[in-house]
Protein backbone atom coordinates (compact mmCIF):
# COMPACT_ATOMS: atom_id res chain seq x y z
CA UNK A 1 0.00 0.00 0.00
CA UNK A 2 0.96 3.25 -0.86
CA UNK A 3 1.16 6.03 1.79
CA UNK A 4 -0.33 9.44 0.85
CA UNK A 5 3.22 12.19 1.09
CA UNK A 6 2.92 15.85 2.76
CA UNK A 7 5.88 17.68 1.49
CA UNK A 8 7.26 20.95 4.67
CA UNK A 9 4.97 23.03 2.81
CA UNK A 10 1.79 20.84 3.56
CA UNK A 11 2.48 19.83 7.14
CA UNK A 12 4.46 22.84 7.38
CA UNK A 13 6.79 21.00 10.74
CA UNK A 14 9.74 23.83 10.28
CA UNK A 15 13.21 21.74 11.11
CA UNK A 16 14.17 24.22 13.93
CA UNK A 17 11.23 22.81 16.04
CA UNK A 18 12.82 19.31 15.89
CA UNK A 19 15.98 18.74 18.60
CA UNK A 20 18.73 19.42 16.54
CA UNK A 21 20.70 16.49 18.72
CA UNK A 22 18.47 13.99 16.50
CA UNK A 23 20.68 14.99 13.32
CA UNK A 24 23.41 12.86 14.32
CA UNK A 25 21.36 9.72 14.94
CA UNK A 26 19.60 10.45 11.75
CA UNK A 27 22.80 11.13 9.55
CA UNK A 28 24.50 7.59 10.99
CA UNK A 29 21.30 5.91 10.29
CA UNK A 30 20.86 7.34 6.86
CA UNK A 31 24.31 7.39 6.20
CA UNK A 32 24.57 3.53 6.54
CA UNK A 33 21.71 2.54 4.05
CA UNK A 34 18.80 2.72 6.51
CA UNK A 35 15.89 5.25 6.96
CA UNK A 36 14.79 7.18 9.46
CA UNK A 37 11.23 8.13 11.06
CA UNK A 38 10.40 10.24 13.46
CA UNK A 39 6.93 8.57 14.58
CA UNK A 40 4.44 9.08 17.55
CA UNK A 41 4.04 11.05 19.82
CA UNK A 42 6.22 14.00 18.61
CA UNK A 43 5.13 14.29 15.50
CA UNK A 44 1.34 14.19 16.17
CA UNK A 45 2.13 17.13 19.18
CA UNK A 46 4.40 18.91 16.27
CA UNK A 47 1.26 18.70 14.05
CA UNK A 48 -0.97 20.10 16.83
CA UNK A 49 1.17 22.87 17.61
CA UNK A 50 2.10 21.34 21.06
CA UNK A 51 5.58 20.72 22.10
CA UNK A 52 6.48 17.08 22.25
CA UNK A 53 8.14 16.15 25.21
CA UNK A 54 10.41 13.72 23.63
CA UNK A 55 11.70 12.38 19.91
CA UNK A 56 10.88 8.85 18.75
CA UNK A 57 12.60 7.68 15.93
CA UNK A 58 11.33 4.77 13.82
CA UNK A 59 13.88 2.81 11.03
CA UNK A 60 14.37 -0.52 9.36
CA UNK A 61 18.05 -1.59 11.05
CA UNK A 62 17.17 -3.89 13.63
CA UNK A 63 18.04 -3.44 17.29
CA UNK A 64 21.66 -5.23 17.10
CA UNK A 65 22.39 -3.42 13.76
CA UNK A 66 20.96 0.48 15.29
CA UNK A 67 23.86 -0.77 18.40
CA UNK A 68 26.40 -1.93 16.17
CA UNK A 69 26.36 1.96 14.55
CA UNK A 70 26.58 3.39 17.88
CA UNK A 71 29.57 3.96 20.28
CA UNK A 72 26.58 4.52 22.94
CA UNK A 73 23.52 2.60 22.61
CA UNK A 74 22.16 -0.62 24.54
CA UNK A 75 18.62 -2.25 23.95
CA UNK A 76 16.02 -2.06 26.44
CA UNK A 77 12.67 -3.78 26.90
CA UNK A 78 11.48 -7.70 26.57
CA UNK A 79 7.97 -7.31 25.94
CA UNK A 80 8.95 -4.72 23.44
CA UNK A 81 12.73 -4.16 22.25
CA UNK A 82 13.93 -0.78 21.54
CA UNK A 83 17.25 0.88 21.38
CA UNK A 84 18.30 3.66 23.89
CA UNK A 85 21.09 5.43 21.93
CA UNK A 86 23.04 8.23 23.68
CA UNK A 87 23.76 11.38 22.56
CA UNK A 88 26.07 12.50 25.67
CA UNK A 89 25.85 11.30 29.01
CA UNK A 90 22.39 12.34 30.12
CA UNK A 91 20.57 12.68 26.88
CA UNK A 92 19.34 9.88 24.64
CA UNK A 93 16.91 9.12 21.95
CA UNK A 94 14.54 6.41 21.58
CA UNK A 95 15.02 3.87 18.15
CA UNK A 96 12.67 1.52 17.01
CA UNK A 97 12.88 -1.02 14.70
CA UNK A 98 9.56 -1.09 12.34
CA UNK A 99 7.37 -3.94 13.18
CA UNK A 100 4.54 -6.48 11.72
CA UNK A 101 1.69 -7.87 13.77
CA UNK A 102 1.08 -9.67 10.54
CA UNK A 103 3.15 -12.54 11.19
CA UNK A 104 1.94 -14.25 13.99
CA UNK A 105 3.61 -17.26 14.26
CA UNK A 106 6.98 -17.45 16.09
CA UNK A 107 6.24 -17.63 18.84
CA UNK A 108 9.07 -16.58 20.25
CA UNK A 109 9.17 -13.13 18.96
CA UNK A 110 5.19 -12.30 18.91
CA UNK A 111 3.06 -14.07 21.09
CA UNK A 112 -0.57 -13.38 21.90
CA UNK A 113 -2.87 -14.77 24.64
CA UNK A 114 -7.05 -14.88 24.08
CA UNK A 115 -6.16 -12.14 21.55
CA UNK A 116 -4.29 -9.91 24.04
CA UNK A 117 -0.51 -9.24 22.75
CA UNK A 118 1.97 -10.45 25.02
CA UNK A 119 5.41 -10.07 22.99
CA UNK A 120 5.72 -7.98 19.84
CA UNK A 121 9.18 -8.31 18.80
CA UNK A 122 8.09 -9.38 15.00
CA UNK A 123 10.30 -7.02 12.40
CA UNK A 124 8.59 -5.83 9.18
CA UNK A 125 8.24 -3.05 7.03
CA UNK A 126 7.05 0.47 7.21
CA UNK A 127 3.47 -0.38 6.01
CA UNK A 128 3.42 -3.03 8.42
CA UNK A 129 4.44 -0.79 11.69
CA UNK A 130 1.66 2.03 10.47
CA UNK A 131 -0.97 -0.77 11.28
CA UNK A 132 -0.13 -2.31 14.29
CA UNK A 133 -0.22 1.26 15.82
CA UNK A 134 -2.90 2.29 18.25
CA UNK A 135 -4.69 5.75 16.65
CA UNK A 136 -4.80 6.92 13.44
CA UNK A 137 -2.71 9.89 14.48
CA UNK A 138 0.02 8.38 16.55
CA UNK A 139 1.03 6.64 13.19
CA UNK A 140 2.24 9.30 11.24
CA UNK A 141 6.19 8.85 9.82
CA UNK A 142 8.04 12.00 9.27
CA UNK A 143 11.32 10.76 6.79
CA UNK A 144 14.39 13.16 8.71
CA UNK A 145 16.04 12.91 5.19
CA UNK A 146 13.53 14.37 2.48
CA UNK A 147 11.21 15.78 5.38
CA UNK A 148 7.81 14.33 3.61
CA UNK A 149 5.61 12.81 6.16
CA UNK A 150 3.65 9.59 5.00
CA UNK A 151 0.70 8.55 6.50
CA UNK A 152 -1.05 5.22 6.01
CA UNK A 153 -4.06 5.65 7.45
CA UNK A 154 -5.24 9.20 6.52
CA UNK A 155 -3.84 10.47 9.98
CA UNK A 156 -2.94 13.54 8.98
CA UNK A 157 -7.05 14.31 8.23
CA UNK A 158 -7.94 13.25 11.55
CA UNK A 159 -5.71 15.70 13.09
CA UNK A 160 -7.17 18.16 10.99
CA UNK A 161 -10.62 17.27 12.09
CA UNK A 162 -9.05 16.89 15.61
CA UNK A 163 -10.54 13.36 15.44
CA UNK A 164 -9.22 10.50 18.18
CA UNK A 165 -9.28 7.34 16.27
CA UNK A 166 -7.88 4.18 15.95
CA UNK A 167 -6.99 2.34 13.49
CA UNK A 168 -8.26 -1.32 13.82
CA UNK A 169 -11.60 -2.00 14.81
CA UNK A 170 -12.09 -0.92 18.06
CA UNK A 171 -13.13 -3.91 19.74
CA UNK A 172 -10.14 -5.79 18.14
CA UNK A 173 -7.65 -3.06 18.91
CA UNK A 174 -8.61 -2.80 22.94
CA UNK A 175 -8.62 -6.70 22.53
CA UNK A 176 -5.23 -6.38 21.41
CA UNK A 177 -4.33 -4.53 24.23
CA UNK A 178 -6.77 -3.12 26.65
CA UNK A 179 -4.40 0.05 27.90
CA UNK A 180 -5.44 1.16 24.62
CA UNK A 181 -8.62 2.22 26.71
CA UNK A 182 -6.56 4.38 28.65
CA UNK A 183 -4.60 6.08 26.31
CA UNK A 184 -7.88 7.29 24.28
CA UNK A 185 -8.77 8.83 27.66
CA UNK A 186 -5.34 10.44 27.85
CA UNK A 187 -5.33 11.93 24.24
CA UNK A 188 -8.61 12.85 24.31
CA UNK A 189 -8.13 15.65 26.93
CA UNK A 190 -4.03 16.12 26.86
CA UNK A 191 -4.83 16.95 22.67
CA UNK A 192 -8.40 18.37 22.82
CA UNK A 193 -9.22 15.57 20.59
CA UNK A 194 -12.77 14.23 20.37
CA UNK A 195 -13.17 10.40 20.30
CA UNK A 196 -15.19 8.55 17.71
CA UNK A 197 -18.37 7.00 19.36
CA UNK A 198 -17.89 2.98 18.17
CA UNK A 199 -14.83 3.82 20.09
CA UNK A 200 -16.10 5.68 23.02
CA UNK A 201 -18.84 3.06 23.10
CA UNK A 202 -16.76 -0.12 22.74
CA UNK A 203 -14.87 0.91 26.10
CA UNK A 204 -17.76 0.85 28.04
CA UNK A 205 -18.99 -2.54 27.03
CA UNK A 206 -14.66 -3.91 27.19
CA UNK A 207 -13.90 -2.30 30.29
CA UNK A 208 -13.48 -5.38 32.82
CA UNK A 209 -10.62 -6.32 30.23
CA UNK A 210 -8.52 -3.78 31.39
CA UNK A 211 -7.89 -6.62 34.48
CA UNK A 212 -6.03 -8.29 31.67
CA UNK A 213 -3.39 -6.14 31.83
CA UNK A 214 -0.41 -6.83 34.46
CA UNK A 215 -0.98 -4.88 37.09
CA UNK A 216 2.38 -3.34 37.29
CA UNK A 217 1.99 -1.89 33.63
CA UNK A 218 -1.04 -0.60 35.12
CA UNK A 219 0.87 1.80 38.41
CA UNK A 220 2.58 3.17 35.51
CA UNK A 221 -0.50 3.63 32.95
CA UNK A 222 -2.76 4.99 35.61
CA UNK A 223 0.02 7.40 37.11
CA UNK A 224 0.42 8.69 33.51
CA UNK A 225 -3.19 9.58 32.88
CA UNK A 226 -3.40 11.38 36.56
CA UNK A 227 -0.25 12.96 36.12
CA UNK A 228 -1.35 14.06 32.48
CA UNK A 229 -2.31 17.81 33.92
CA UNK A 230 -5.53 16.88 33.51
CA UNK A 231 -6.68 14.49 36.41
CA UNK A 232 -9.66 16.02 37.31
CA UNK A 233 -11.32 15.42 33.04
CA UNK A 234 -9.15 12.04 33.11
CA UNK A 235 -10.72 11.08 36.83
CA UNK A 236 -14.40 11.92 35.81
CA UNK A 237 -13.92 9.86 32.03
CA UNK A 238 -12.59 6.82 34.31
CA UNK A 239 -15.90 7.01 35.73
CA UNK A 240 -18.43 7.56 33.04
CA UNK A 241 -16.31 5.18 30.78
CA UNK A 242 -17.05 2.53 33.10
CA UNK A 243 -12.82 1.78 33.61
CA UNK A 244 -12.19 3.24 37.53
CA UNK A 245 -14.31 0.86 38.73
CA UNK A 246 -12.37 -1.85 37.62
CA UNK A 247 -8.84 -0.32 38.68
CA UNK A 248 -9.99 0.68 41.57
CA UNK A 249 -12.79 -1.74 42.95
CA UNK A 250 -12.73 -1.35 46.43
CA UNK A 251 -13.12 2.49 46.27
CA UNK A 252 -15.98 2.33 43.42
CA UNK A 253 -17.60 0.40 45.79
CA UNK A 254 -17.47 2.55 48.44
CA UNK A 255 -17.73 5.74 46.52
CA UNK A 256 -21.84 4.28 45.27
CA UNK A 257 -22.53 5.43 49.00
CA UNK A 258 -20.33 8.00 50.07
CA UNK A 259 -20.16 10.22 47.06
CA UNK A 260 -18.06 12.95 49.63
CA UNK A 261 -15.21 11.00 48.46
CA UNK A 262 -15.74 11.72 44.77
CA UNK A 263 -15.24 15.71 45.89
CA UNK A 264 -12.17 14.80 47.82
CA UNK A 265 -10.74 12.94 44.57
CA UNK A 266 -11.46 15.61 42.07
CA UNK A 267 -10.11 18.25 45.15
CA UNK A 268 -7.02 16.26 44.82
CA UNK A 269 -6.65 16.06 41.80
CA UNK A 270 -7.17 19.61 41.20
CA UNK A 271 -4.15 20.69 43.09
CA UNK A 272 -2.28 17.64 41.64
CA UNK A 273 -3.27 19.39 37.90
CA UNK A 274 -2.23 23.14 39.35
CA UNK A 275 1.05 22.15 40.68
CA UNK A 276 1.76 20.32 37.04
CA UNK A 277 0.96 23.70 35.39
CA UNK A 278 3.58 24.97 37.71
CA UNK A 279 6.27 22.57 37.40
CA UNK A 280 6.18 21.49 40.83
CA UNK A 281 7.44 17.93 41.67
CA UNK A 282 4.59 15.30 41.77
CA UNK A 283 4.94 12.16 43.67
CA UNK A 284 3.26 9.29 42.33
CA UNK A 285 2.68 7.77 45.94
CA UNK A 286 0.32 10.83 46.60
CA UNK A 287 -2.55 10.04 43.83
CA UNK A 288 -2.48 6.34 45.06
CA UNK A 289 -2.73 7.53 48.53
CA UNK A 290 -6.07 9.76 47.62
CA UNK A 291 -7.63 6.70 45.58
CA UNK A 292 -6.75 3.92 48.08
CA UNK A 293 -8.26 6.85 51.09
CA UNK A 294 -11.67 5.03 51.28
CA UNK A 295 -11.00 1.70 51.51
CA UNK A 296 -8.40 2.83 54.81
CA UNK A 297 -11.42 4.63 55.82
CA UNK A 298 -13.94 1.88 56.37
CA UNK A 299 -11.54 -0.30 57.83
CA UNK A 300 -10.25 1.80 59.93
CA UNK A 301 -14.00 2.41 61.37
CA UNK A 302 -14.34 -1.68 61.25
CA UNK A 303 -10.83 -3.02 62.63
CA UNK A 304 -8.71 -0.23 63.76
CA UNK A 305 -10.79 1.67 66.28
CA UNK A 306 -12.13 -1.17 68.00
CA UNK A 307 -8.05 -2.38 68.24
CA UNK A 308 -9.27 -5.73 66.46
CA UNK A 309 -6.52 -5.41 63.70
CA UNK A 310 -3.41 -2.61 64.01
CA UNK A 311 -3.44 -0.18 61.54
CA UNK A 312 0.26 -2.43 59.93
CA UNK A 313 -2.39 -5.20 59.27
CA UNK A 314 -5.32 -2.98 57.62
CA UNK A 315 -2.29 -1.58 55.70
CA UNK A 316 -1.07 -4.80 54.05
CA UNK A 317 -4.81 -5.92 53.22
CA UNK A 318 -5.29 -2.84 51.20
CA UNK A 319 -1.99 -3.16 50.02
CA UNK A 320 -2.67 -6.62 48.42
CA UNK A 321 -6.10 -6.73 47.44
CA UNK A 322 -5.23 -3.83 45.77
CA UNK A 323 -2.51 -5.15 43.51
CA UNK A 324 -4.40 -8.01 42.08
CA UNK A 325 -5.44 -5.05 40.10
CA UNK A 326 -2.57 -2.20 40.44
CA UNK A 327 0.25 -3.32 41.79
CA UNK A 328 2.28 -0.48 44.07
CA UNK A 329 5.99 -0.71 44.26
CA UNK A 330 7.20 -0.80 48.04
CA UNK A 331 8.89 2.09 48.03
CA UNK A 332 6.08 4.05 47.15
CA UNK A 333 3.53 2.00 49.68
CA UNK A 334 5.84 3.14 52.74
CA UNK A 335 4.81 6.63 51.72
CA UNK A 336 1.19 6.05 51.66
CA UNK A 337 1.70 4.38 54.99
CA UNK A 338 3.35 7.19 56.70
CA UNK A 339 0.62 9.70 54.55
CA UNK A 340 -2.16 7.62 55.64
CA UNK A 341 -0.85 7.24 59.71
CA UNK A 342 0.40 10.59 60.26
CA UNK A 343 -3.51 11.74 59.44
CA UNK A 344 -4.36 11.74 63.11
CA UNK A 345 -1.48 13.99 64.17
CA UNK A 346 -2.90 17.09 62.71
CA UNK A 347 -5.65 17.08 65.11
CA UNK A 348 -2.98 17.44 67.62
CA UNK A 349 -1.49 21.22 68.23
CA UNK A 350 0.62 20.99 70.81
CA UNK A 351 4.44 22.16 70.43
CA UNK A 352 5.61 18.77 70.79
CA UNK A 353 3.64 17.11 68.05
CA UNK A 354 4.17 20.11 65.76
CA UNK A 355 8.00 19.85 66.58
CA UNK A 356 8.13 16.12 65.98
CA UNK A 357 5.65 16.42 62.90
CA UNK A 358 7.65 18.93 61.44
CA UNK A 359 10.62 17.30 61.16
CA UNK A 360 9.61 14.36 59.58
CA UNK A 361 10.62 13.57 55.74
CA UNK A 362 7.33 12.73 55.41
CA UNK A 363 5.67 16.04 56.76
CA UNK A 364 5.07 17.84 53.69
CA UNK A 365 2.95 14.94 52.02
CA UNK A 366 1.25 14.25 54.63
CA UNK A 367 0.23 17.47 55.53
CA UNK A 368 -0.88 18.01 51.96
CA UNK A 369 -3.32 15.30 51.86
CA UNK A 370 -4.45 16.86 55.67
CA UNK A 371 -5.08 20.14 53.38
CA UNK A 372 -7.02 18.27 50.83
CA UNK A 373 -8.98 16.37 53.29
CA UNK A 374 -10.32 19.76 55.13
CA UNK A 375 -11.36 21.23 51.80
CA UNK A 376 -14.36 18.82 52.44
CA UNK A 377 -14.29 18.62 55.59
CA UNK A 378 -15.05 21.96 57.97
CA UNK A 379 -14.27 20.05 61.27
CA UNK A 380 -10.50 20.53 60.63
CA UNK A 381 -10.99 24.18 59.12
CA UNK A 382 -9.26 25.50 62.60
CA UNK A 383 -6.88 23.07 62.52
CA UNK A 384 -5.54 23.20 58.26
CA UNK A 385 -5.47 27.13 58.89
CA UNK A 386 -2.90 26.71 61.81
CA UNK A 387 -0.96 23.98 60.33
CA UNK A 388 -0.99 26.57 57.02
CA UNK A 389 1.16 29.06 59.35
CA UNK A 390 3.21 26.45 60.83
CA UNK A 391 4.01 24.89 57.41
CA UNK A 392 5.14 28.35 55.80
CA UNK A 393 8.65 27.97 58.29
CA UNK A 394 9.07 24.22 58.12
CA UNK A 395 12.26 23.90 55.41
CA UNK A 396 11.77 20.85 53.15
CA UNK A 397 14.27 17.88 53.93
CA UNK A 398 16.19 17.25 51.15
CA UNK A 399 14.41 16.36 48.31
CA UNK A 400 12.57 13.66 50.35
CA UNK A 401 9.67 15.31 51.47
CA UNK A 402 8.11 16.91 48.60
CA UNK A 403 5.35 16.00 47.03
P1 LIG B 1 3.05 10.46 24.89
O1 LIG B 1 2.96 11.90 24.55
O2 LIG B 1 2.22 10.07 26.03
O3 LIG B 1 4.45 9.92 24.97
P2 LIG B 1 2.95 8.74 22.62
O4 LIG B 1 1.91 8.55 21.55
O5 LIG B 1 4.29 9.18 22.17
O6 LIG B 1 2.34 9.74 23.64
P3 LIG B 1 4.26 6.45 23.66
O7 LIG B 1 3.81 5.53 24.75
O8 LIG B 1 5.51 7.23 23.85
O9 LIG B 1 3.03 7.41 23.42
O10 LIG B 1 4.33 5.57 22.35
C1 LIG B 1 4.94 5.99 21.14
C2 LIG B 1 4.15 5.47 19.95
O11 LIG B 1 4.12 4.03 19.98
C3 LIG B 1 2.68 5.88 19.91
O12 LIG B 1 2.51 7.14 19.34
C4 LIG B 1 2.05 4.78 19.09
O13 LIG B 1 2.28 4.95 17.73
C5 LIG B 1 2.85 3.57 19.56
N1 LIG B 1 2.18 2.91 20.71
C6 LIG B 1 2.42 3.14 22.02
N2 LIG B 1 1.65 2.37 22.81
C7 LIG B 1 0.92 1.61 21.98
C8 LIG B 1 -0.06 0.61 22.18
N3 LIG B 1 -0.42 0.26 23.41
N4 LIG B 1 -0.60 0.04 21.07
C9 LIG B 1 -0.19 0.40 19.83
N5 LIG B 1 0.69 1.34 19.58
C10 LIG B 1 1.27 1.96 20.63
MG1 LIG C 1 6.03 9.32 23.50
Amino acid sequence: MNPKKYPQKDHGIKRSNIDSDIDIVAETLIGNGYQAFLVGGCLRDMLLGKTPKDFDIVTEASPNEICSLFLNARIIGKRFKIVHVYVNEKKYFEVSTFRSDVKKHDKKKFKKVNGLIKRDNIYGTINQDAFRRDFTINSLYYDLDSEIIHDYVDGMKDIKNKKLKLIKKPSLSFQEDPVRMLRAIRFETKLGLKLTDDCRQTIKNMSHQINGISPYRLFDEVLKIMHSGHGVENYKKLREEKLFEHLFPFTHKILEDFSIYNDFFICALRNTDMRIKDGLHVNPSFIYAVFLWPYYKVLEDKYINNNSRSIDEVFRHIIESQSKYISIPDFFQNTIFSIWSLQSSFLNLSKRNIQYLTKLDKFRAAYDFFYIRSQINDDFKSYVDKWFEIQKNVKPVKNKNNR
